[in-house]
């Protein structure tokens, strides 16, 4: 049985910050873009709490809140969003080829704003705690721990950073590491070992995250001595990694050995009408604002291109 296929000019693939503001600015721009939200619509932010650093909330606003104004600005202009994810591409011809749910869409152009997601644990209580005490990111949350006992798992850089960023508000931070030398580089071991709020627990592991309503403590296991013991924190930063959503572009797009999207030139990727917006290719700064920054800047490159006619 032949497919369905539908041709459009723009087509963006993801439906974070940079997604739905690079629809904005598509749609302003009259390119009727369509975009995929993929498996979890709206991305990070859906799936957080209040976030008060996105300007022009002055009061701060929920997550899923801002994500559903972000998609009706979005519809407001002419985007069709639609509730799939993406399941193949085929960027080798044109017009480019992306497959959802058994039908095929043809484009001239595609942004790629599939995100990043965090690395968790995979503990039930874990993911039950979310956004009530548990994080997987300082810059957003450590606002809320202010003279409060946190705990942040990981040895790399972005727990070394945020472990020392979160001494600006918490009264201690203990970072357990399931070896006993950290991956950070030594600049930052340094800088977080001289901080005196922060102190190391050595090959450990953590068991369980305690607390019904919110964190009390965590339970964890030292993997030399297999000694259980419980830690007091009402915040439990989990930092050991991003892992960014590009599986579906191997092979098609240029991706570093990390897997985030290289970009070339501006949002430019390696193929030429395809361009990249957000965490998907930023593992700096990882930002909502920052994110959505990106997804502006992709929609001009994108319509510049799909203008020049090449
Ligand atoms: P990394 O991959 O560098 O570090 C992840 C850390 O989490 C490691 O210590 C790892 O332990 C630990 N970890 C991974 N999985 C688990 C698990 N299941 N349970 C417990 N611990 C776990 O990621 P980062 O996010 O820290 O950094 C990403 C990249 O960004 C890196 O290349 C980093 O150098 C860079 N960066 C650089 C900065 C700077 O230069 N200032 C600032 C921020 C980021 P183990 O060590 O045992 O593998």
């Amino acid at each position: 049985m032949e497919k369905e296929k539908t041709k459009h000019k723009l087509i963006i693939i993801g439906s974070g910050p940079a997604g739905y503001t690079a629809a904005i600015y598509a749609g302003r721009a009259s390119l009727a873009p369509v975009l995929f939200t993929g498996q979890e619509p709206g991305g990070q932010l859906a799936t957080t709490t209040d976030v008060e650093n996105y300007p022009g909330f002055p009061s701060g606003i929920q997550g899923p809140e801002l994500m559903q104004q972000f998609r009706e600005q979005a519809s407001r202009f002419g985007t069709e969003v639609v509730d799939a994810s993406v399941d193949r591409v085929d960027f080798s011809k044109k017009p480019f080829e992306i497959y959802s749910s058994n039908k095929q869409y043809q484009t001239d152009a595609v942004i790629v704003s599939t995100g990043a997601s965090a690395m968790w644990l995979d503990l039930e209580s874990e993911q039950r705690l979310r956004g009530r005490g548990v994080s997987a990111c300082a810059t957003c949350d450590g606002f809320f721990f202010k003279d409060k006992d946190v705990v942040v798992i990981g040895g790399g850089d972005v727990a070394m950073e945020d472990a020392i960023f979160l001494t600006k508000f918490a009264k201690s931070v203990q970072v357990v590491h399931r070896r006993d030398e950290l991956r950070a580089s030594q600049i930052m071991q340094d800088r977080a070992k001289a901080n005196s709020k922060i102190s190391f627990v050595w090959n450990t592991e953590v068991k369980d995250v305690l607390g019904e309503q919110d964190v009390t403590g965590i339970r964890v296991i030292n993997n030399k001595t297999n000694e259980e013991s419980e830690i007091a924190c009402q915040g439990l930063f989990v930092l050991i990694g991003h892992k960014p959503n590009t599986d579906i572009f191997k092979g098609q797009l240029a991706l570093d050995k990390k897997g985030y999207l290289v970009l070339k030139e501006k949002t430019a990727t390696s193929v030429a009408g395809v361009f990249g917006a957000g965490d998907v290719h930023d593992h700096a700064y990882r930002q909502a604002i920052t994110a959505a920054g990106f997804g502006c800047m992709a929609a001009i490159d994108a319509e510049r291109w799909l203008e020049s006619g090449e």
